[in-house]
């Protein structure tokens, strides 16, 4: 099969173009011929490679896919050759304490696909637990179905299960144009939250406004905690979505309202913070973790998608055998939106 296959860490110019062996499907898995491969800022993590991380060579990015099933394994019942699915980039064992409990994206041996030991789907064909797969309607594009999957798990489980957003409160969010914020934007809006949206441009944050977001402010014109503060009467917002990191979470913590709730997904700015503790008893602030989503937000935003209530939005689409040109596009950041591999 044609594959990205990544041979030692580096940068985009490590993912080369190649032939890889074809997998196929054992008892209870099922062979996915991928049509699309959605790019997450952690396979530019996996890439440059990072201390603890564990692949093997000759390894495979990619943690978003939707294509056709061309085979099953022993004892498949619930998926037929000429299926459409999605795959959902949460691995998990199955058996364990967490998984038995519905809390799988919190099993010890998963992790997330094209990051762990299984190689991921920046490839012709997949081969996977049937549980990691969901069918598609037929009105939902193979682009459109990868470029949700993981933004719009870990959006939904984060914001609405975790962070218990509620009508009628105030979200904060971090970024207009990344995969994940135009996610998190339209199921605040969904549940009836006011969104508040910080961004690096105008352009962008028209766009946001496009999704729904009800007040912008980019970032280089003002002060955003300032204007934070000024825009709630001084109130400050009950969520946060912070998947910046190091460059804005002193800020983040003081936009919160008394009762907040901060949403720590991510660190694009780096990963060391500082936390003044008086913001956190005194204002008796929430610091939420998340990453991926359990199986039953998985459907439920799933859901959504098939339902139309939510939409992916697509900055870029390129060729499979353009993966480095898209790592390129994702790293400069200018893209509004998911950048899709197709194949
Ligand atoms: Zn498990």
């Amino acid at each position: 099969m044609k594959a990205i296959l990544l041979q030692e860490h580096g940068g985009p110019e490590k993912l080369i173009f190649s032939e890889f062996e074809t997998p196929h499907p054992g008892p209870g898995e099922v062979q996915v011929n991928l049509k699309a491969a959605a790019l997450n800022r952690l396979d530019l993590w996996t890439r440059n490679g990072y201390p603890g991380l564990k692949i093997v060579y000759p390894y495979i990015l990619g943690g978003d896919g939707a294509g056709v099933v061309t085979a099953i394994g022993e004892g498949v019942t619930r998926f037929a050759i000429g299926d459409r699915v999605v795959i959902n980039g949460t691995l998990s064992c199955g058996m364990c304490d967490a998984c038995l409990a519905g809390e799988d994206n919190l099993c010890r041996v998963g992790g997330v696909l094209g990051e762990t030991a299984v190689r991921g789907t920046y490839a012709e064909y997949i081969v996977l637990p049937e549980r990691q797969l969901l069918k598609i309607p037929d009105h939902l594009s193979f682009e459109d179905a990868a470029a949700a999957s993981l933004v719009f798990m870990t959006a939904y489980h984060s914001l609405i299960t975790k962070g218990r957003l509620k009508p009628g409160e105030t979200v904060l969010v971090l970024g207009a144009g990344g995969g994940a914020n135009t996610a998190y934007i339209q199921l605040a809006k969904l549940i009836g939250a006011t969104v508040y949206v910080v961004g690096s441009s105008d352009e962008k944050l028209a766009k946001a406004e496009e999704l729904g977001a009800d007040f912008t402010i980019n970032r280089h014109a003002e002060d955003w905690g300032k204007a934070v503060f000024q825009m709630t009467e001084k109130r400050g917002v009950d969520v946060v979505v912070d998947n910046v990191g190091q460059a804005t979470w002193a800020s983040s913590l003081r936009a919160l309202a008394r009762g907040g709730r901060m949403l720590v997904v991510g660190n694009t700015s780096g990963y060391e913070i500082r936390i003044d503790s008086r913001y956190i008893f005194g204002k008796h602030v929430s610091i939420i973790g998340s990453s991926m989503a359990p199986q039953a937000d998985f459907r439920r935003v799933m859901g959504l998608l098939f339902a139309r209530k939510v939409r992916p939005v697509v900055g870029a689409v390129l060729p499979l055998e353009e993966a480095s040109k898209a790592h390129e596009i994702l790293e400069q950041g200018e893209v509004f939106g998911k950048i899709v591999l197709t194949c």
